[in-house]
């Protein structure tokens, strides 16, 4: 990542459990995205980390997902994964909120 490093006491963990820089409040794992593809993320896009760890800023633990994609991650697959609801139940929930 070149020439700035990133120091602990340039992060703080906000109420959700993710670290953000304390200067301007961005989300360490959006900079770090911004950084690997080289241009600034849409509002619409979010950064998924793979392994579920919100420290975990490793390349290959993030992923550049859409908004809903992201929301089909955690919510649908999440649900289906605890069995909590089946496919047919967890997608048409999820259709519901587009
Ligand atoms: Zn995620």
């Amino acid at each position: 990542m070149g020439e700035s490093k990133i120091y602990k006491s340039d992060i703080y963990i906000d109420k959700r459990g993710y670290p953000r820089f304390r200067d301007n409040n961005k989300l360490v794992h959006r900079v770090v995205m911004e950084k690997i593809i080289g241009r600034p993320l849409r509002e619409d896009e979010r950064v998924h980390h793979i392994d579920g760890d919100k420290m975990n800023f490793r390349r290959r633990n993030l992923q550049l997902v859409s908004k809903k994609d992201h929301f089909k991650i955690h919510v649908v697959d999440k649900q289906i994964k605890d069995k909590k609801v089946s496919f047919w139940q967890s997608l048409n929930k999820f259709l519901d909120k587009l």
